[in-house]
């Protein structure tokens, strides 16, 4: 498997961790967007949210609960964003599933 974000999840590319459970892995964005960037992905291969299926409904809730929860132990509460790209058009580079976790600052609307 070449997937970069199945590596970071096997631990063969370093990352930051900052939660981890049987369903999910989040590490720190190499790239921070906000003083608070986190990549939330499943630690199964979906390669994006189109992809996911039905069955997978729960896992989808499980990981906009575990980015909810990283917001709480980060103090965000001022609020905070999530945004899931998907496909081209999306913005989507990796073709992991992931949610970015994204506070810390004010955003603005429309995104870019
Ligand atoms: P996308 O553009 O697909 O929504 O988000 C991919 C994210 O992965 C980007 O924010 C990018 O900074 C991050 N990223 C790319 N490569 C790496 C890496 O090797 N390690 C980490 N921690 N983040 C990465
Ligand atoms: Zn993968």
């Amino acid at each position: 498997m070449s997937c970069l974000f199945c590596k970071i999840i096997e631990g063969k590319i370093p990352s930051t961790a900052v939660f981890q459970d049987e369903l999910g892995y989040a590490f720190a964005d190499l790239h921070p967007q906000a003083p608070v960037h986190v990549l939330i992905v499943p630690r199964k291969h979906i390669a994006s949210l189109d992809e996911a299926g039905k069955e997978q409904s729960g896992l989808l809730g499980h990981l906009l609960w575990a980015a909810a929860e990283i917001a709480r132990k980060k103090n965000l509460t001022n609020g905070y964003r999530i945004v899931v790209n998907t496909g081209q058009e999306g913005g989507q580079t990796v073709d992991h599933l992931h949610l970015h976790l994204l506070g810390g600052r004010a955003m603005t609307w429309p995104p870019g």
